[in-house]
């Protein structure tokens, strides 16, 4: 990837009016010193999404969606931060220039590239000539149409068949080597790596084939599975199997299917679910499900019913969980996977059924605990104790309410129970939640900070915000700090290119609730209110640390604290 240099880009994002941009996909209504319109990127009646001109961000107070004009670029033409710059740049009529330094890694990444197209070259044209790939397609229930649009290819039996190739295209071998397609044997000879395989190319999101999966052809090879080493251009927790040809389709049903390994995904794609995405022979990563989420906002994972496919479901559940994404899940029944669909006997009830009735995470969650506790196969207190750590994963709060609703009603506990179990992050007067007009106190700090920071007491910002108790607004409180340490003035639009996508976004929501009640900011109010706040739970914490010396019969610490309560009180008054 070239690295174009930071000033070009704030330059970029200076020249450029978000305006200006946003107008050519939305019609802008005025509205005070804003402009309003119905968001690109949700369905609304009524106009939520906000663009200002000055702070030159953007932001939606119905789905939360904000940033600035590259966010808004990225999300709705789902581009690569890099093609947004091209495309501002061009608008522009300025010519990118691309750091020097850069180069030779580019043209490494781009050699490696070609090693992997010729490889695929070769495995395609073996694959077109061998009977047994056929055979096995045929026997799999996959047609030519799917088998070519996935590319598969086959590597040949014995241990000198790429390596051979290689050498007559003159190409490299270390490349190769590089790339895991070849294998340093005991005599410093090199053989094939992939050896009597179907192979199925991995593609990044721009169809360059970044490595291989080879599926063994007989039943006596040593793995079921080989997959291409980790190079500079793969990296097996980043990547997803069959996006590139997904990508479209993901973007339109506005939700990603997610599969267990390749033949799956090419059996949901024939049979109609081309949504669909599998993480390379390990589960699914972080990394993956977030760029995931840059296409669509719904993800689907299905799984076998089997222990694994179970088990893989529920570490699924989280990583979607802690991406800020509650999935629905389908349990394929009876052991089958998306292959089996292919077959026959086909299952009574079609895949594409099942992806249709697939339900909510922890709908799935909450059903199978509650069978485990009616027919007493599990401990009770075991299981409330696992569904409220449930509980407390996710990610939006008025969702994790019904769900505590719920979850009261079935297992007949009060809400002061699970509170017991898991924090109850919606009844917390902090933290920016989607269906808050208003921001909490802490947020409002941050703008207070930003309206004029003279107004705050020594330590600044940073030093209130230590005791912030929504951690993302802690982390953009210490951003802003830093960024104002090294710019001049405060430009939105710049601070949030710095940010990760959730604290642009409560940024952006921040800033444009300043618009509205432009000044009418109290900072001091605001401070003397978190100092009081701070105080009281200081009090709160000493009054049962005082009860705590007194049974462990720590007198010089009863003592300490009862001096720090009268000083605390003291100062209040
Ligand atoms: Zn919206």
């Amino acid at each position: 990837m070239p690295r174009i240099p930071q000033h070009i880009i704030d330059q970029l994002i200076a020249d450029t009016d978000i305006v200006d941009i946003i107008s050519e996909y939305v019609s802008l209504t005025k509205a005070g010193s804003n402009y309003k319109a119905r968001c690109p990127f949700h369905q609304e009646k009524t106009a939520s999404f906000m663009v200002s001109p000055d702070k030159q961000i953007f932001h939606c107070f119905g789905c939360g969606a904000g940033g600035n004009v590259v966010s808004f670029l990225m999300k709705h033409d789902q581009s690569e931060f890099i093609d947004v710059i091209k495309k501002l740049a061009n608008r522009l009529n300025i010519k990118l220039e691309f750091d020097e330094k850069k180069s030779t890694e580019d043209d490494t990444f781009e050699l490696l590239y070609k090693v992997n197209a010729y490889a695929h070259w070769y495995f395609r044209t073996q694959g077109q000539q061998s009977q047994k790939v056929k055979t096995y397609i045929q026997n799999r229930g996959l047609n030519p149409e799917t088998t070519a649009l996935y590319d598969l290819g086959y590597a040949p039996d014995g241990f000198e068949n790429l390596v051979p190739f290689f050498k007559t295209k003159k190409i490299p071998l270390s490349l190769a080597s590089q790339l895991g397609l070849v294998k340093k044997g005991n005599r410093d000879n090199l053989y094939d790596f992939f050896r009597d395989r179907l192979m199925f190319p991995i593609h990044n999101v721009h169809g360059k084939i970044v490595g291989f999966g080879g599926r063994a052809l007989q039943s006596d090879q040593e793995a079921k599975y080989l997959n291409s080493a980790e190079s500079p251009i793969y990296h097996k927790n980043k990547e997803l199997y069959g996006l590139y040809q997904a990508k479209k389709d993901i973007a339109q049903k506005k939700q990603a299917v997610v599969v267990e390994g390749y033949i799956d995904v090419l059996a949901a794609h024939q049979l109609g679910i081309s949504n669909t995405v599998a993480p390379l022979g390990t589960s699914l990563t972080l990394d993956q499900v977030k760029k995931l989420k840059r296409f669509a906002p719904e993800i689907i994972l299905m799984f076998d019913g089997d222990m694994a496919g179970v088990n893989a479901a529920q570490k699924a559940i989280t990583t979607c969980f802690s991406a800020g994404i509650h999935p629905k899940l389908v349990i394929l029944p009876n052991n089958l996977d998306p292959g089996d669909y292919l077959t026959n006997p086909q299952p009574s009830q079609s895949l594409t059924k099942a992806v249709a009735e697939a339900i909510f995470a922890m709908d799935w969650l909450l059903s199978t605990r509650i069978k485990k506790v009616t027919h007493e196969t599990g401990s009770r207190a075991q299981i409330i104790r696992e569904i409220a750590g449930w509980l407390g994963q996710i990610p939006d709060a008025i969702d994790q309410m019904e769900y505590k609703k719920k979850f009261c009603q079935y297992f007949d506990v009060t809400p002061n129970d699970i509170e017991k179990f898991v924090d109850i992050t919606y009844e917390s007067d902090s933290g920016v939640r989607p269906d808050e007009k208003a921001p909490p106190l802490e947020a409002l700090l941050i703008l207070c900070y930003l309206d004029d920071s003279a107004l705050f007491p020594e330590g600044g910002l940073v030093a209130l915000a230590k005791n912030f108790e929504d951690s993302r607004l802690r982390d953009l409180a210490l951003h802003v700090e830093s960024f104002l340490k090294n710019h001049e003035t405060f430009e939105p639009a710049q601070a949030i290119l710095d940010l990760p996508e959730a604290l642009a976004t409560i940024l952006s929501k921040i800033l444009l609730f300043l618009d509205d009640k432009s000044g009418s900011l109290d900072t001091a109010g605001c401070i003397n209110k978190f100092q009081a706040m701070q105080k009281k739970k200081r009090l709160k914490e000493i009054t049962s640390q005082i009860l705590e010396a007194e049974v462990t019969k720590d007198t010089e610490r009863k003592i300490a604290l009862l001096k720090e309560k009268q000083d605390l009180l003291a100062n209040r008054q």
